[in-house]
């Protein structure tokens, strides 16, 4: 048994949001208790004691779009000339996947939930892709994940742009990991149907990829309408929109997550909004990308279920939370939008999402939730409390203050070090691995 104890909480629990004084008990992979420091110290004699000397305990942080593939493209060199999206995934995120063996794979994971630990972030939502090792590539995933100890979603990402053969073998693989998590039946991996995005799925393997999740409920996951090409492209071709040709395959469910949504009208949203299906909205890729602003904020006031993302462009959701606040202001000249929908987007909406693909609680400190828990080295200079401690988020905090993590009631970050893995031997070992797959394309 653990108590987080002597922390300025803050629950999410609308009850309860905030606790001054606050402590958090765990046992196994739950929380058993949330109140005043001294009552639980005094409750429960016998329990390990993790000091928060009144700094911020909070729940683990929600990543809901993440590609871990993209972790060895940091420092790499780009030689071709990169001017829009197109070239964009043409000249850097298409090259690291075709380079990437299942070595390269293993070690990205390993990079890259190691920063989401260190950022707090406790669940990570996933979408893959190495084309030329993908057979087994999402159970290497899900191993690292699991010797780590993050809470992880993973699919691959199925497309068209390295022929029939490999979009097949996609295919395979996700139903394979759909077969494998459900036998698994855990609460820390999830499985979701990956798809690339409509440009680069033919209506052969769309058909072929609805056949076979027929046997399922599982969501899809998929890129929608990111770039403007994704539209020009299922107008010229198809003679519809993107969410409408999707939608004649099947691809909106309950548990789908649409990532993007930036090229579409009021009456694409109302086909996303009726099938219960969430979107995930990631500012920092689309203001690099430069693919447009997506109605996030729009779609939240419609009634829609959008989560946060972070696209692979970082680990550190927090910094995903202060760029969605600026974005919508800057882009809208209106600084009164986004104070609400931003933090809806990270604390609420991202909640349930996970709720949906691991049917379990997350994202709150209340009784009975699962122990995902952090400490953010944040000591205010202002009154903190429970109507303001939105503010002190956005303007205190950052990924990098976590202190320490602990997810499904086992710590795996103590005072900034990690305990299920040695950090720098990883590191160094990814340094080998990822220079190797450098190489390979110069
Ligand atoms: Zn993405």
């Amino acid at each position: 048994m653990y108590i987080f104890k002597n922390g300025r909480t803050i629950t999410f629990d609308e009850k309860n949001p905030y606790l001054e004084n606050g402590a958090v008990v765990v046992e196994g992979d739950r929380i058993i208790d949330v109140g005043n420091s001294l009552d639980l110290e005094k409750k429960y004699p016998g329990a390990e004691l993790i000091d928060a000397k009144g700094r911020v305990i909070m729940p683990g942080l929600i990543n809901s779009h993440m590609h871990i593939y993209s972790s060895f493209a940091r420092g790499m060199k780009i030689t071709n000339p990169t001017r829009n999206f197109d070239e964009i995934l043409e000249n850097l995120w298409w090259k690291v996947d075709k380079n990437l063996t299942l070595e390269g794979t293993k070690y990205s994971a390993y990079a890259t939930y190691m920063d989401c630990i260190k950022n707090g972030v406790t669940t990570v939502i996933d979408h893959h892709a190495s084309p030329f090792h993908l057979k087994g590539s999402l159970r290497t995933i899900a191993e690292v994940a699991k010797e780590i100890g993050i809470r992880a979603s993973l699919s691959y990402e199925v497309s068209d742009r390295d022929g029939e053969k490999i979009a097949e073998e996609g295919i395979e693989e996700n139903i394979d990991f759909i077969k494998w998590a459900k036998e698994e039946n855990s609460d820390m991996i999830g499985a979701m149907f990956g798809m690339h995005a409509a440009f680069t799925l033919s209506d052969e393997t769309l058909e072929k990829c609805k056949k076979a999740m027929e046997p399922y409920d599982n969501g899809y996951h998929i890129h929608v309408a990111e770039g403007y090409t994704d539209l020009k492209n299922s107008l010229e071709k198809h003679g519809k929109r993107v969410v409408e040709r999707l939608k004649d395959f099947g691809i909106f469910r309950e548990k789908t997550i649409a990532v993007h949504c930036i090229h579409v009208n009021e009456q694409e949203l109302d086909i996303i909004k009726n099938s219960g299906s969430s979107v995930v909205h990631n500012p920092e890729s689309n203001m690099g990308n430069a693919v447009g602003r997506s109605p996030a904020v729009e779609m939240i006031n419609r009634g829609m279920e959008v989560g946060l993302g972070s696209d692979g462009y970082t680990s550190d959701m927090l910094e995903s939370y202060k760029v969605a606040n600026i974005l919508h202001k800057h882009h809208l000249s209106d600084p009164t939008v986004a104070w609400g929908e931003s933090p809806r987007m990270l604390f609420e909406n991202n909640r349930k999402i996970v709720k949906k693909q691991f049917n379990c609680q997350v994202g709150i400190l209340e009784k009975g939730g699962k122990a995902d828990i952090i400490i953010m080295d944040y000591l205010p200079h202002t009154e903190m409390n429970g109507d303001n401690f939105y503010s002190h988020i956005l303007f205190g905090m950052s990924g990098r203050g976590t202190v320490t993590t602990m997810v499904n009631g086992k710590l795996v970050m103590k005072d900034r070090v990690i305990l299920t893995v040695d950090e720098e031997k990883t590191l160094a070992k990814a340094r080998e691995v990822s220079k190797e797959m450098w190489k390979s394309f110069k």
